[in-house]
């Protein structure tokens, strides 16, 4: 019999899981069933206790993230070694990472890596912080009278700095933007949009720990919103949104307690 830890003629497929927003139920159930028959998980940070518990006792699991990015302090290098490894012994190996793995989630350099070393992969997809936060603050993100595009934007850039490659005037004339790792530059982002055009009472709204306990949604317009979030308190994991789209939130919060009283 050939022992699991010698090379195998046939390597083992690497799966790249989303988790979902945050609540252990907004998985797939292809997830769940990948994750819970997996030999080896691979995880960030953000994923939640109750998924972790998933895992098979007998499987070997390994965090390569860091609390409050998604994205891992883990050097890419080492988990691309990782997923490698353990697959060409012949596992099943999921890399759970939380959203989708291709939403601001190096799911597609994980994907490159394995396909240039021959080595099986599929990627399964999961709902991305900004489906999973608009929804759960009752955000319709493309509502017909909230305009007709929604761009997913990283924040994760000093937008100072020649790193950020954002097109702030292309990004002001869109109807809804939703940005993620954003929190730490909120300040300058929300000035970056303003000055290129973008009118300072454009709703915006901050969601924190999305679908999770703790969750949190701050409503302002695009002037006040990173004061209002600083004043809250707010931390990572955040998401911002600005947009037509937040106005709505309003507007279903209002219908949704008229239908509860008269209820
Ligand atoms: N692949 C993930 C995104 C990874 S980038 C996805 O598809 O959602 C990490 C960023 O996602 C965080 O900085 C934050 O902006 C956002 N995020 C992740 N989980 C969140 C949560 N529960 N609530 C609010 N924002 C969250």
């Amino acid at each position: 019999m050939l022992s699991r830890l010698e090379p195998s003629a046939r390597p083992g497929t690497v799966y790249l899981v989303g988790a979902g927003p945050g609540s252990a139920d907004l998985i797939t159930v292809r997830g769940l069933k990948l994750l819970q028959s997996a030999d080896v998980v691979a995880h960030d940070a953000l994923i939640h206790a109750e998924l972790l518990a998933e895992i098979s006792p007998a499987a070997e699991r390994v965090f390569v993230g860091k609390r409050g990015y998604c994205v891992g302090s883990t050097r890419q290098e080492t988990i691309h070694e990782l997923l490698a490894r353990h697959a060409r012994e012949g596992r099943s190996v999921v890399r759970l990472k939380c959203g989708d793995p291709c939403v601001f989630g190096r799911g597609g350099e994980e994907a490159e890596y394995l396909a240039e070393q021959g080595i099986p992969f599929e990627i399964v997809p999961g709902v991305t912080t900004a489906l999973g936060a608009c929804a759960a603050a009752n955000i319709p993100l493309t509502h017909r009278e909230a305009g007709q595009v929604v761009a997913f934007v990283t924040g994760h850039f000093d937008p100072d700095s020649a790193e950020c490659k954002l097109d702030w005037a292309a990004l002001a004339g869109l109807s809804n933007l939703v940005i993620y790792m954003g929190l730490r530059h909120v300040e300058r982002i929300t000035a970056k949009l303003a000055a290129a055009g973008m009118p300072g009472d454009t709703p915006a709204a901050v969601i924190e720990n999305a679908t999770l306990p703790g969750m949190r949604t701050i409503d302002g317009e695009l002037a006040t919103i990173a004061g209002l979030a600083r004043a809250a308190g707010v931390q990572a994991p955040a998401i911002i949104v600005i947009g037509p789209a937040v106005r709505f939130r309003d507007r279903l919060l209002q219908l949704a307690e008229l239908a509860h009283t008269s209820n």
